[in-house]
């Protein structure tokens, strides 16, 4: 397992380990996992922005987490969190053309204000970090939820996170009820018209599909919670 996973070793509740929480060195190996999901994906977000657009967002998505993973790779190894997310939320923004490109690399800037100065992302950072999105995305976007956007999946996963305590060390919980709520929020976007950008012309036509932003961000929580419960393995077993 990375050592960046686990900052205190030795803390057990039974066999899970406490105070696991993502530093840097994790963060980047987090983003890496993050670009094989989404990359994974790629013919599935284009299908479903074929629906109701014009059918590349998985392809710019994909350059975009292929300058994350670049950015990634030649960051100094004592870069703190909050630096990672600002150095590949500028690279992801410059690769890709359209609104989806400044929208998810402000996601991962906006991490960069929000997180300064933190060692590590626990739940309190998680939870600081998607109200940032959420007001940054809004604001940048100029949409509301129900609109069907990418905000419908992260104004879900900010709600859940915010509406909920945690154990201060249930970072992997807390990417749980995130990752759920976001995957329901990106489905209930088929039920829902298109209220700003270019599909907003197409009506009801649009009904029965979900927002590809949503999903793909759907993905992105699900490859961070996959990772994290992963690397949550009891002391001792294979990986350690
Ligand atoms: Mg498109």
């Amino acid at each position: 397992m990375p050592a960046g996973a686990r900052r205190v070793s030795g803390l057990c509740t039974g066999l899970k380990i406490l105070n696991m929480t993502i530093d840097a060195k994790a963060l980047r190996e987090i983003l890496a996992f993050v670009a094989d999901a989404v990359e994974l994906e790629e013919s599935r977000l284009n299908a479903l922005d074929a629906a109701i657009g014009d059918g590349d967002h998985g392809i710019t998505v994909r350059l975009g987490f292929h300058a994350v993973r670049k950015a990634r790779s030649s960051q100094p190894q004592s870069e703190e969190i909050s630096a990672v997310l600002g150095q590949t939320g500028k690279a992801f923004m410059g690769a890709t053309g359209g609104a989806i490109g400044i929208i998810f690399g402000r996601i991962l800037m906006c991490g960069q204000k929000a997180l300064a100065g933190r060692e590590a992302l626990g739940v309190q950072e998680l939870k600081c970090w998607l109200a940032a999105m959420e007001s940054t995305v809004a604001a940048v976007g100029k949409a509301k939820p129900g609109d069907k956007t990418i905000l419908d999946a992260l104004h879900a996963a900010n709600l859940a996170l915010s509406s909920r305590t945690f154990d201060p060390d249930d970072v992997v919980g807390a990417f749980r009820v995130a990752r759920d709520a976001a995957e329901s929020g990106a489905r209930d976007t088929a039920n829902m018209l298109c209220k700003v950008g270019r599909a907003s012309k197409l009506g009801a036509q649009v009904l029965g599909h979900p927002d590809p932003g949503a999903v793909m961000f759907s993905i992105v929580m699900d490859a961070f919670y996959r990772w994290l419960e992963e690397h949550e393995s009891p002391e001792g077993a294979p990986g350690h």
